[in-house]
């Protein structure tokens, strides 16, 4: 089995709660207005990978408490989503796992491989970027119709504690000069950000 990735992130800070592994599948059927990472839509690009082979990847990455699926939209490829999801929960990393469809439209009109994905999901983040909501209040979501849902009591208790956890933003310079920049920052932050740099 392959999964479709877009980008890999082996221990980011800022995709859920602790550290983790996000992983960013290629291909998102839902096309938000204000989308974040359109070049994340076309489930064409982006590279496959081995199932299996990316499982021992994770599972070899020291300091992870889970990981996080997000990109793109996972459920879009629930099968390759819920098979890497329950192979990591098995060895005791947790699971977040990002979607632009609502739990209920996924409980109602999902395939048996969503419901799995559902099943080895400790914290669901759900619903679409909505342009006319956006609000980075909270941590992780970037408009206020998106509800963090737990699944499992892995990460129950942190429910009331939300509204104390910052958005950040975490730059990755590469040696042969590649920026990459993950997290969620808005617009004017983010220009403010790069002007303090550039002057
Ligand atoms: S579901 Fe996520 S990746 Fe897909 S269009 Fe909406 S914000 Fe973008």
């Amino acid at each position: 089995m392959e999964i479709r990735l877009n980008n890999f992130v082996p221990d980011s800070d800022v995709d859920g709660p602790g550290r983790r592994a996000s992983v960013f599948v290629q291909g998102c059927s839902i096309r938000c207005d204000g989308c974040a990472t359109p070049w994340m839509w076309d489930e064409n690009a982006g590279k496959s990978v081995d199932a299996d082979v990316f499982v021992e990847r994770i599972l070899n990455i020291h300091g992870i408490e889970g990981v996080t699926f997000l990109g793109g939209e996972p459920f879009d490829q629930s099968e390759a989503v819920s098979y890497v999801a329950k192979a990591v929960r098995k060895k005791g990393l947790s699971v977040v796992t990002f979607t632009g469809r609502t739990i209920e439209n996924i409980q109602e009109t999902g395939s048996i491989t969503d419901v799995d994905l559902l099943k080895n999901t400790d914290l669901l983040i759900d619903g679409p970027f909505i342009k006319t909501l956006a609000d980075d209040s909270r941590p992780w979501v970037g408009s206020s119709n998106q509800r963090y849902i737990f699944l499992s009591y892995r990460y129950k208790a942190l429910e009331p504690l939300l509204s104390g956890i910052a958005n950040k933003l975490e730059i990755r310079i590469f040696p042969d000069g590649r920026v990459f920049a993950n997290g969620l920052i808005l617009t004017d932050d983010l220009k403010k950000f790069v002007m303090k740099l550039i002057n």
